[in-house]
């Protein structure tokens, strides 16, 4: 039996509105903000003064990857015990998506779970991890290898927090905003098949290709899948530059060309699609010539312990809007 994920609220509304929102959720008058130190010299004051009916803590991390690490979650729980955290409290995700996954995944465990918030401040995670109820931390062994599914109680987002993000965070959001359009809103694909200011209507679009298929598969056990569309050359992409020559929308841009390479030589994709998706990854800059292709990663996937025990995975795009999963082997991909 599977237990249905609570539904929570995602609401788009000013920073200084979102003391309402809590209120109208959250009793206590303490607030455990855990953020990174580039979001917490940006927003402090503005985060201080919008929720001035709180007493505001901060617990502050050093900003990227490494800190999605089990000694950061040891000392972000020893400093929220520090603080005076108690199990009734409020913890809130002020961040990207490394801080929104750890901050997560210390309320999902500390005191064995504590109610929590996602303020998401990059596009990445206003469109993708903040939405799914995935937490988690990194081991030496691998990504994402320890967490649990534990949902905020609600996710407030503000694009205003937009206006400081580098232009290459910016559109590492954008891959993922392309790939919901893939997968599920043949509309949302072709308003973001150019470079255009993304607005609210954007982004929820994206928002709800995944919440549709998050809802109908809380587990990740079918429908969810299609939402990995790019990301299986993607996190091999990823990990073959060893997380630093790529950022994930950028490994996850070159994985979706690959997943259409592939789809094409199954004749599944039309042959059309590629030079049409690959046209709007490239007028992002989110991928440059010579594209790489499978065959550069092919062994890195079939390498990789996950994938091989009866074949793999693997979402491929029968049409813009239509994903399939198919079970490939070896040679699907040789
Ligand atoms: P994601 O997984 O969402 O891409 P990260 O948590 O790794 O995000 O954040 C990416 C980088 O952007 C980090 O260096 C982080 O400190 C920084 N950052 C996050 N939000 C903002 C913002 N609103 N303005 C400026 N920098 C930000
Ligand atoms: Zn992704």
């Amino acid at each position: 039996m599977q237990i249905p994920m609570k539904k929570y609220h995602i609401v788009f509304e000013k920073l200084n509105q979102f003391n309402k929102h809590i209120k109208s959720i959250y009793s206590h008058d303490q607030l455990f903000v855990i953020t990174d130190e580039n979001v917490f010299s940006h927003y402090e004051n503005k985060v201080k003064k919008a929720l001035s009916d709180f007493n505001v803590s901060f617990t502050v991390i050093p900003p990227g990857e490494k800190s999605k690490a089990f000694d950061m979650y040891l000392h972000v729980i020893s400093d929220l015990i520090a603080k005076g955290l108690k199990r009734e409290h409020m913890i809130v995700a002020l961040g990207g998506g490394v801080v929104g996954d750890l901050a997560g995944f210390v309320a999902a465990s500390i005191y064995r779970g504590v109610p929590f918030i996602q303020i998401p401040t990059t596009l990445l995670s206003m469109v993708d991890s903040s939405i799914g109820g995935k937490t988690g931390i990194d081991l030496p062994e691998g990504k994402n290898l320890v967490g649990a599914f534990y949902s905020p109680k609600i996710v407030l987002i503000d694009m205003d927090f937009l206006q400081t993000l580098s232009p290459r965070e910016y559109r590492n959001g954008i891959a993922e905003v392309i790939k919901a359009g893939l997968i599920g809103n043949p509309t949302l694909y072709a308003q973001v098949r150019r470079p255009i200011e993304l607005n609210s209507m954007h982004l929820k679009a994206a928002i709800n290709v995944k919440k549709a298929l998050v809802d109908s598969d809380p587990f990740d056990k079918k429908e969810r899948m299609f939402l990995n569309f790019g990301h299986t050359f993607g996190h091999a992409i990823e990990k073959h530059f060893n997380y630093e020559r790529f950022k994930h929308g950028e490994a996850i841009s070159y994985g979706m060309i690959i997943a259409i390479e592939i789809g094409n030589k199954l004749n599944i994709t039309p042959a059309s699609l590629y030079d049409e998706v690959k046209g709007t990854l490239s007028s992002w800059q989110l991928i440059s010539d010579p594209v790489m292709t499978k065959d550069r990663f092919v062994t890195d996937i079939l390498t990789d312990k996950k994938n091989t025990a009866d074949g793999f995975h693997f979402i491929l795009l029968e049409a813009i809007g239509k994903p399939v999963i198919k079970i490939l082997q070896k040679d699907d991909i040789l």
